[in-house]
Order: C-alpha cells, then sequence, then structure tokens
C-alpha cells in the first residue's frame, strides 16, 4: 500500500477559509478509497486540537523544533477513516480565529515562522525523524503554507517523492530578506532560481522549483498560469516547470452537497424531481426577509475580494434589480466591497438580501433556492461553488477563466442540450450584465431552463476518477524515483 502524507493548512471541517479545506478532506479520503494509505498533517489550531478530543485522540510524541518544543497529537479527520495528525505548538499556533490573521485582519507578524516549523515537522515525518512508526512514500503539499517542504527534503539522497499543488497562485508567502536570514535557511537558496523573488524570500517557490511534480486544481488554470496575464510573475519559472506541470480539475464531496439528502434544506429534490427547489426557494425568501414571489432569484458566495470580480457584480446590480430580479448575498470580506453591498441592500429592501460572515447551512440553502448564481472572478483556480450551483440545479453565469470555463458549457458554444450554464469572456461589469441578461432570456422558457438544469445535475462531480488521476500521478512519480511499487 502506498503511504502518502498529506500536508495542509486547513482541512474541512477543523478550520476553513476557503476552497482548500474541502479537497483537503475529500481528496484524502477518496484516495483511502482506492487503498492508499494517506495520512493528513495540519497545524495544531485551538478548533482542530478541540474536535480531536471530541473525535478522540492522543498524543504520540514530543520533540523539540529549534526553540520550540512540539507534540504530535494522532486523530481522525471527523466522520471517516482518514488519520489526521495535529502539529501542537501552542506559541505558534494557539491562536483563535483565521489561520492566518489577526483579529484585525493582519496577517500574524510571524507567519513565516508558524509555517517554516509546520514544514520542519512536515519533513520529519517524511523522513522518519519524528519518532512515528509510519513514514511515507509520498509528500504531498498544498499551496505556500507548506512550500518549504521539498526544500528541506532536497538534501536527502531517499528521501520520498513529492507533490506541490497550487489551488491559489496569488497566495505566495512572501517576506522580507531579514526573514530568510532569521529562518536560518542556507544562504545558496538566496537566487533567483530558488527561493528569492523580486528581493524577497518566496515560500512558494519552494514547491514550485523543488518538488518532482506540480499540479494545479483544473486544466484551464494549468495553462493560465504559465502566461504574464495570470502567472503573478511566476509564469515563467512554470512554463519552465511545464513538464512536471498538470492540471486535475477538483471534485466535490457529493454527500456534503447533494440536494436529495442536505439537512440544511427543508425540502430535497432531484435531476428527476425538481419540483421541491421551488419551496426551498420560498423557504430562502421567507428567512431572509425578500418577497415571496417566484424568481428570477440570483446568488452569490464568496470572499468580498478582488479576485472574486465583486465590483463587477455591484456594478452590475441595479440594473438588474430594476428588471425585477432578487438577489442574494453571503460572504465577508473587505469594506470597499462590503459596503457598496450594504448600501444596495438598504435601497432595495425585500429584493436584495446581504448576510455578511460565513455561513454554512445558509450557503447550502442559497445554493438549492436560487436560480441563478454569479462567478465574475477575474480569475478562479477551479472554483467550488460552481459545481455545488450545477449539482443543485442552478444555474451558474461565470466568467470564462480557470476552472470556471472547464466546468461551465454556454448554449452559445455548444448548444442548449449539451449547455448548463453561461459565461463570458470580457472583463468587465457590462459582460456579467450581458451574460445574465442572455440567462434571464432562456429562464423564461421553462423547457430550456429544465434541460440546463438537468444536464448540469447530471455531472458526476465525485473525487472517485480524479483521485484516481492523482494515484497515477504517485504512482509515476515513484516509478521515476525508482522505487519499489508497494500495492
Ligand atoms: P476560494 O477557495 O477562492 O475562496 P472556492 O470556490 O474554491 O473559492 O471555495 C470557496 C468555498 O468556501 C466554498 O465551499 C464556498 O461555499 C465556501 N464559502 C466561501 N464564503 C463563504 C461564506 N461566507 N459562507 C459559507 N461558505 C462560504
Amino acid at each position: 500500500m502506498i503511504r502518502v502524507l498529506y500536508v495542509t493548512s486547513e482541512v474541512f471541517p477543523l478550520i476553513k477559509t476557503g476552497g482548500l479545506a474541502d479537497v483537503s478532506a475529500s481528496l484524502p479520503e477518496a484516495l483511502c478509497r482506492l487503498e492508499y494509505d494517506v495520512q493528513i498533517l495540519l497545524p495544531g489550531y485551538p478548533d482542530a486540537l478541540k474536535a480531536a478530543r471530541k473525535t478522540g485522540s492522543s498524543q504520540r510524541v514530543s520533540f523539540q523544533v529549534g526553540q520550540y518544543t512540539v507534540s504530535l497529537w494522532q486523530t481522525r479527520l471527523p466522520g471517516t477513516a482518514v488519520t489526521l495528525w495535529l502539529v501542537d505548538c501552542p506559541p505558534l499556533f494557539d491562536r483563535p480565529g483565521n489561520p492566518y490573521k489577526n483579529e484585525e485582519g493582519k496577517d500574524w507578524w510571524d507567519n513565516a515562522h508558524r509555517f517554516d516549523l509546520f514544514g520542519q515537522v512536515g519533513a520529519m515525518i517524511a523522513m522518519g525523524e519524528a519518532g512515528l512508526d509510519w513514514k511515507p512514500d509520498l509528500v504531498h503539499c498544498n499551496d505556500w503554507q507548506t512550500g518549504l517542504i521539498p526544500v528541506f527534503l532536497e538534501t536527502y539522497q531517499d528521501r520520498p517523492g513529492t507533490v506541490f499543488t497550487i489551488h491559489n497562485l496569488a497566495y505566495q508567502g512572501l517576506f522580507p530578506h531579514d526573514t530568510f536570514h532569521a529562518l536560518k535557511l542556507p544562504d545558496s537558496l538566496w537566487r533567483l532560481e530558488q527561493l528569492e523573488f523580486f528581493d524577497q524570500l518566496s515560500f512558494i517557490k519552494g514547491g514550485l522549483v523543488f518538488s518532482d511534480r506540480i499540479t494545479t486544481v483544473s486544466p484551464g488554470y494549468a495553462r493560465e498560469i504559465q502566461t504574464p496575464e495570470f502567472g503573478h510573475g511566476l509564469d515563467g519559472l512554470l512554463r519552465h516547470r511545464q513538464q512536471a506541470l498538470t492540471g486535475i480539475l477538483n471534485g466535490i464531496d457529493t454527500r456534503v452537497w447533494n440536494p436529495e439528502q442536505d439537512p440544511a434544506l427543508a425540502f430535497h429534490y432531484g435531476q428527476d424531481h425538481l419540483k421541491n427547489k421551488a419551496h426551498c426557494q420560498a423557504s430562502l425568501q421567507l428567512e431572509l426577509g425578500l418577497e415571496l414571489k417566484g424568481g428570477p432569484v440570483l446568488g452569490f458566495i464568496g470572499r468580498l475580494v478582488e479576485q472574486k470580480g465583486v465590483d463587477w457584480l455591484i456594478a452590475a446590480m441595479p440594473e438588474l434589480l430594476e428588471q425585477g430580479c432578487q438577489f442574494v448575498i453571503l460572504g465577508s470580506g473587505e469594506a470597499c466591497y462590503e459596503e457598496p453591498l450594504k448600501e444596495l441592500a438598504r435601497q432595495w429592501p425585500g429584493k436584495m438580501s446581504l448576510t455578511l460572515g460565513y455561513n454554512e447551512a445558509l450557503a447550502h440553502r442559497l445554493t438549492a433556492g436560487c436560480d441563478l448564481f454569479l462567478m465574475p472572478s477575474r480569475f478562479e483556480p477551479c472554483g467550488l461553488n460552481q459545481m455545488y450551483s450545477l449539482r443543485y440545479g442552478t444555474v451558474p453565469v461565470v466568467h470564462r477563466v480557470g476552472g470556471l470555463a472547464d466546468t461551465v458549457q454556454d448554449p452559445q458554444d455548444v448548444g442548449i442540450d449539451k449547455a448548463n450554464g453561461f459565461s463570458f469572456t470580457g472583463a468587465s461589469a457590462e459582460s456579467l450584465l450581458d451574460a445574465s441578461k442572455r440567462a434571464l432570456q432562456l429562464f423564461q422558457n421553462t423547457k430550456h431552463w429544465r434541460q440546463l438544469q438537468k444536464n448540469g445535475m447530471a455531472i458526476d462531480y465525485s473525487w472517485k476518477q480524479r483521485a484516481r488521476t492523482y494515484a497515477s500521478l504517485y504512482q509515476r512519480i515513484l516509478k521515476e524515483r525508482d522505487q519499489p511499487q508497494l500495492d
């Protein structure tokens, strides 16, 4: 059985700020079903340690890393058989709330030290130096927080294979030159071809330069990040490593996101019995104080940041509200987006609902209760919400980028028989508005609309096939590293 250490800074349901958490739960579980021994490594945030105590946990080993005493707690990912290790180091991880930011929304001042230590522990487990009776054949790293692991492992001849997955290239873990010295990284790494990025230390470059293979979360994004427009300054490096780079589309947890059984919904429905979707809509309207009327209700869930195209959404909303649409918005983020949304909610009582904050159950009810779901992201590595919407018969309107382009097919391109949503290419509020209007026009044609809904609901979004693709990649890496096949 192939053993994989899956290293991540978030995992659902223990700690989540975005899609990384969902993937970090679903993929290891799907791989375990394929008889891979995948074990997850996560920082010991207080909520994660608390949840572990509930599930059952034990402190397995304790050791010193520099000035810090670290304990490894072993538990299981709740509701699964997947082993989860928590890196307990209270001075670095015993902090409330968001894993990366303080209560004022600023990055923790010592993030470099926090994720350097996390990486060191990951490398120790990988090399069998942490005192566990388990040693992986392969380490799967995710995003910049794990970027130093392939760097630490590079010095060992007999190291495990390494994969680094980019969930979002915009977040790179950049720190000043002084931090590079403070972390006592070897001077030889301070080069453009290694960890230096325009006179800064780049954690993500560790993963991109030193891992055996790089993956990202959709084929479209894998192509885009090799271009200056989407490469965030790393496109040259990614072109250089293009033989090692692949895009594997994310799946979704089809048990958590299932309109036939979703515990957050008062009514359930499916591909061949959509009637109850209208009841879900009415419940949502009642819950949020919207006028009770039959659609169109347009939804948005997500971080209110530039990436998500919230400014285009805000600019497009008045005209769509004038036309009789209702809006349901759920998210939190930057004040420059929260304030105008609050203003719109004040101007359009009964027609626009804004919920600021994070609310998992409402996200499910919103996905079920809307007719259209808008995702005008400037860039989108994969995007999960469009897949949740498709599965819930809620037709997505998306900017044709990254994983959105890979998952949403527009009737203009493929015809109504194969289409499942609408997409636009021009990066602007006008283009979003045009695509939304096209969607609203088709919404009037019940037969065509049902066809779109059913096309979307019929697609297999599960992790099963995708996990197999990761499994083949692991196999290839191990073969290339000339390790014996163990299964
Ligand atoms: P990203 O990782 O860039 O934030 P994704 O679409 O990949 O975007 O994943 C976002 C995940 O977080 C989805 O599962 C989405 O439903 C969830 N989410 C984002 N904001 C909220 C919120 N305010 N309340 C509930 N769920 C949210």
